[in-house]
């Protein structure tokens, strides 16, 4: 009896396990560090791409010294530089902001009507069951109009963000084909990300990209993901224990 019951035991723990990791990774979205650090100039952390990795195939980010704009999708990491050139950095790269999910839809749907962003984003809300969620979303086709932006890498000491964003690079694009990854935070998680929506846009060729600062949809398909849990690391560098995050934060991203 024994030596029956053992092994279907031990399969059924394997099966819990299993399920419970499934659950755990669906629709969790994992984040390195609150946004406030990096407005208010913490712009180094510990966190490597390839630890960011194995929380997320999908969702945006920086790395040390703001060293460029992250896309992760499709389970590859890009860096848009300064120049507007994109690169696949190393795994041992580090990052002061990165969030990831691993992306599964729960709604999708296409929409062929040229959008400015404040349109896209107003049909965009009422589409969502509430206001009180994050969501991940992809958002993949054609842009008559993309607007994105990059950062030179900083030096310590740095200053915070607002001032880095001064001298960004600006990238103006005219129908171009790609894919937007970003997420919606609720306003009541101010502080903590972005209140609500934060893109990052790759193209389909992978030679442009930035982060979004403005676009005019063409026909795209949308992708949204409820996301259930949220999960954050709480940097354990010096610059993150000393920082004072109650001084004014820098305005937004
Ligand atoms: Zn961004």
């Amino acid at each position: 009896m024994k030596f029956r019951t053992f092994p279907i035991l031990f399969f059924l723990l394997l099966i819990s396990v299993n399920n419970y990791s499934q659950k755990k990774n669906s629709k969790t979205l994992y984040q390195t560090s609150p946004i406030i650090s990096l407005l208010n100039g913490v712009m180094n952390d510990s966190i490597t791409i390839g630890e960011v990795e194995h929380y997320g195939d999908f969702g945006l980010g920086t790395y040390n010294g703001v060293d460029g704009e992250m896309i992760v999708l499709n389970k590859k990491v890009y860096r848009v530089d300064y120049d507007g050139k994109v690169n696949q950095p190393e795994k041992s790269e580090k990052t002061p902001f990165a969030c990831v999910t691993f992306f599964h839809s729960d709604e999708s749907f296409d929409w062929n009507n040229e959008m400015d962003y404040n349109k896209f984003i107003e049909k965009l809300d009422e589409k969502l069951p509430s206001q009180n969620l994050i969501y991940a979303i992809k958002i993949t086709g054609r842009f008559v109009e993309m607007e994105t932006r990059s950062e030179s890498k900083q030096a310590k000491p740095y200053s915070n963000l607002s001032d880095v964003l001064k001298n960004q690079s600006v990238f103006k694009f005219k129908n171009i084909q790609g894919t937007l990854v970003g997420f919606k935070f609720p306003n009541y998680m101010q502080g903590v990300n972005v209140p609500g929506y934060h893109f990052h846009f790759l193209s389909l060729d992978k030679k442009e990209g930035g982060h979004v600062l403005n676009f005019t949809s063409g026909k795209v398909k949308i992708e949204i993901e409820m996301i259930n849990t949220f999960e954050m690391n709480f940097p354990q560098t010096k610059e993150f224990l000393k920082a004072d995050f109650d001084k004014k934060p820098a305005p937004g991203l």
